[in-house]
C-alpha cells in the first residue's frame, strides 16, 4: 500500500496527530497561499524557460541560414573554379559527414554526460561538413551577380532578425535569472513543479510511498527535491527531515538517479538534508508502523513532550494532549 510523504511527516510528529488528520482537516491558510504562489511562479518560470530555448533555436536557425545564404551569394558572384578544387572540397565534405555519422553512432550508444559530449562533437562536425560542402558549391557554380546580390541582402536581413531575437532573449533571460535565483541556482533547471492535482503525484512502488514535492531542481545531472515551509526555524524539524527523505526516495526511484541531498526551505533559512541510509531506514520504519496502526484502526501519542502538544494543530480536539 502506498503511503504519502505528507502522512509520514504527520506521523513522525505524533502518530495521533496523523490519525486525527484523517477525520479533522486543518488547513493553514498562510501555508496554502504560500504554496499556491510558489507553484504559480515556478510554472511561469518553467514556461518562459521553454520559450527561451525555443528562441535560442530560432537564433541558431537564422544565424546558420544567414551564413549559408551568404556563402551561396559569394559562390554565385565568382562562379566556377578549377576542377581540382571542386572535387577536393566534395571529398573533404564527404569525409566530414562520415565523421559526423561516427559521432552520431557513438552518441546513440552512450549514456548521460558522455552522450552530451558526443552530441556537441556531432554538432560541430556537422557544421564543419556544411561549411565545406558550401565551399565545394562555391567552386562549382556558374556566376550570377543578380542572384548573388539578392542572396547577400537576404542574409543581411536574416542576421538582423537573428539579432532582434537575440536581444529579446537577453532581456528575457535576465528577468528569468532574477526570478529563478529565489528557487534554484542559475545553472539549475526547474524540472518538476508539484501541484495539488492527482496527476502530478510521484509514485514509488519500490518503497511504497507517494507524494508531491514542492519542486525538483535538475542540477549537474542530479535531481534535487525541495520542500518549502511557511514557518520560521533555525534548524530542520525531524518530521520535515522524514518528509524530504521520502521525496529523495521518490526522486531516486522515479528518475533512476540517487540525489545526494534534498532541500528544506523555511521562511528565513534553508537546509541541505543529506540523503543518508539512516534517514531512509527511519522513513521505511515509520511507514511500517503507520500501516500497522491503520490495520489496527487506532493510533496514540508516542511522546511525553508537552511543547509538541502546545504547537500541535490538533490540540483542541486531541484526547491525549499534554497541554
Ligand atoms: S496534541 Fe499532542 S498528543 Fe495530541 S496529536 Fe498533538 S502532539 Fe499528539
Amino acid at each position: 500500500m502506498l503511503v504519502s510523504a505528507g502522512d509520514l511527516e504527520k506521523y513522525a510528529y505524533c502518530p495521533l496527530s496523523w490519525w486525527l488528520s484523517k477525520t479533522h482537516k486543518v488547513v493553514a491558510k498562510d501555508g496554502v497561499t504560500h504554496h499556491r504562489n510558489t507553484e504559480r511562479d515556478l510554472k511561469d518560470i518553467q514556461r518562459k524557460e521553454k520559450s527561451l530555448k525555443f528562441y535560442e533555436r530560432y537564433i541558431l536557425f537564422f544565424a546558420v541560414s544567414a551564413s549559408l545564404i551568404a556563402v551561396v551569394g559569394i559562390a554565385l558572384l565568382y562562379g566556377e573554379g578549377s576542377e581540382f578544387w571542386k572535387y577536393f572540397f566534395v571529398v573533404i565534405a564527404l569525409l566530414w559527414l562520415l565523421n559526423s555519422s561516427f559521432f552520431l553512432y557513438r552518441a546513440s550508444r552512450t549514456e548521460s554526460i558522455v552522450k552530451a559530449r558526443y552530441e556537441r562533437l556531432l554538432l560541430l562536425s556537422a557544421m564543419g561538413a556544411i561549411i565545406i560542402a558550401f565551399f565545394s558549391i562555391l567552386f562549382a557554380t556558374p556566376a550570377n551577380p543578380a542572384i548573388s546580390r539578392f542572396a547577400e541582402i537576404l542574409s543581411l536581413l536574416w542576421v538582423i532578425l537573428a539579432n532582434i531575437i537575440f536581444y529579446r532573449t537577453l532581456i528575457m533571460s535576465d528577468e528569468l535569472i532574477a526570478r529563478k535565483i529565489k528557487y534554484a541556482p542559475v545553472k539549475g533547471e526547474i524540472e518538476y513543479v508539484g501541484a495539488a492535482g492527482e496527476g502530478e503525484e510521484i509514485i514509488s512502488e519500490k518503497y511504497g510511498i507517494r507524494g508531491t514535492p514542492d519542486y525538483i531542481i535538475k542540477l549537474d545531472d542530479e535531481y534535487i527535491p525541495v520542500e518549502e515551509k511557511s514557518a520560521s526555524r533555525d534548524s530542520p524539524a525531524f518530521p520535515h527531515v522524514m518528509q524530504i527523505t521520502a521525496y529523495c526516495m521518490l526522486v531516486e526511484d522515479h528518475y533512476g538517479r540517487t540525489p545526494s541531498y534534498g532541500i528544506l526551505k523555511y521562511r528565513d533559512a534553508e537546509f541541505k538534508i543529506p540523503y543518508e541510509r539512516r534517514w531512509k531506514t527511519l522513513v521505511l520504519a515509520l511507514r511500517k508502523q503507520l500501516l500497522e496502526n491503520m490495520e489496527r484502526g487506532e493510533a496514540h501519542r508516542n511522546h511525553h513532550n508537552a511543547k509538541k502538544c502546545e504547537h500541535c494543530a490538533r490540540r483542541t480536539y486531541c484526547p491525549e494532549r499534554l497541554a
